[in-house]
């Protein structure tokens, strides 16, 4: 048995939480085409017979802008000297000005960088090529994985490459433990990912999603969740004309729901205004985000 931490780093938008889940087979980690996405550090755990993999997803490193962005710098800073090897994840649009920004920073914690080129389906076998070329010059890598996170091409052979650089021999977690998260907030992050996908870009990153209460009631679950908004106008955009637009976020993060906890779900919305809650450090802290604040 062989077991170890590894954080998992790169850009937002390249696909670090597309493959986490692919990885593990479950949804354990919200994903969506606008960048961060990810505000908690996502623990996925990976087990099988002869390991257990725990991965640590950051929200991207990128400059701060607000409290709320700081934390989640933080966090991404903490994951890489806390965990024993890295995993640097870009894709396959080729190497940028942040992916030297963000390796300047994986240099000082001096382990072993597996570098996974993501999003392999969009590009041809020479370009692939010439982008193994390129980010070999910038850094000396354990590894070098090309995969397809969304089509789920070569997600064994990365399993198979990570189980090298376990360094330890128990286990943290259960056996059939997927997160270390609680249920209230998976439940929470699958409401925040429907709202994400059914507003574009309407609705910045200033929303957040809180479940208030799980009531057991014979097979079924009544569940209430608050979304989070600091502007009234958004309530509208949220809602949509005759409230249609609920209601599809709803249905969708009812049947994940369900899916979830193997029971019927009877799923309540609402959208609560808290302004400025970005900036307020009270809120932060109340839904949690700065557990790994230095
Ligand atoms: P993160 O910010 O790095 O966690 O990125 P996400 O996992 O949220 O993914 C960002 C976007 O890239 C989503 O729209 C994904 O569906 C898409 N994506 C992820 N992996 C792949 C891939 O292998 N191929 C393609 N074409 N798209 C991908
Ligand atoms: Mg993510």
């Amino acid at each position: 048995m062989h077991s170890g931490f590894v954080s998992v780093i790169g850009r937002p938008n390249v696909g670090k939480s597309t493959l986490i889940n692919s990885i593990i087979g479950k949804k354990v980690a919200i994903t969506s085409n606008k960048p961060q996405t990810t505000r908690n550090i996502i623990q996925g755990i990976y087990n099988d017979d002869e390991s257990q993999i725990v991965f640590v997803d950051t929200p991207g490193i990128h400059k701060p802008t607000s409290k709320l962005s700081k934390t989640l710098n933080n966090q991404a800073y903490y994951s890489i000297h806390d965990t024993d090897f890295i995993m640097f994840v870009v894709d396959s649009s080729g190497v940028g000005t942040g992916d030297e920004f963000v390796l300047g920073e994986i240099k000082k914690a001096d382990k072993p960088v597996v570098l996974v080129i993501n999003k392999i389906d969009l590009i041809s076998k020479e370009e692939l090529i010439k982008l193994v070329t390129d980010y070999s010059k910038l850094y000396d890598f354990s590894d070098i994985v090309p995969i397809s996170a969304l089509k789920k091409n070569n997600i064994k052979e990365l399993v198979k490459v990570l189980k090298k650089y376990l360094p330890d021999e128990i286990l943290y977690y259960g056996k059939n433990d997927i997160t270390n998260k609680s249920i209230e907030f998976q439940i929470a992050e699958i409401v925040r990912e429907k709202v994400f996908n059914a507003t574009f870009d309407e609705v910045p990153h200033s929303i957040t999603c809180v479940t208030d209460s799980i009531i057991r009631n014979n097979n079924a679950y009544n569940i209430l969740v608050s979304i989070i908004i600091d502007r009234e106008s958004l309530k509208k955009i949220i809602l949509g004309s005759r409230g249609e637009k609920i209601k599809k976020i709803g249905t969708s993060a009812r049947i994940e729901i369900e899916a979830l906890l193997g029971k019927k779900v009877y799923l309540e919305l609402f959208v609560k205004t808290v302004k400025k809650w970005r900036e307020k450090e009270k809120y932060l802290t109340e839904y949690g985000f700065n557990e790994y604040k230095e």
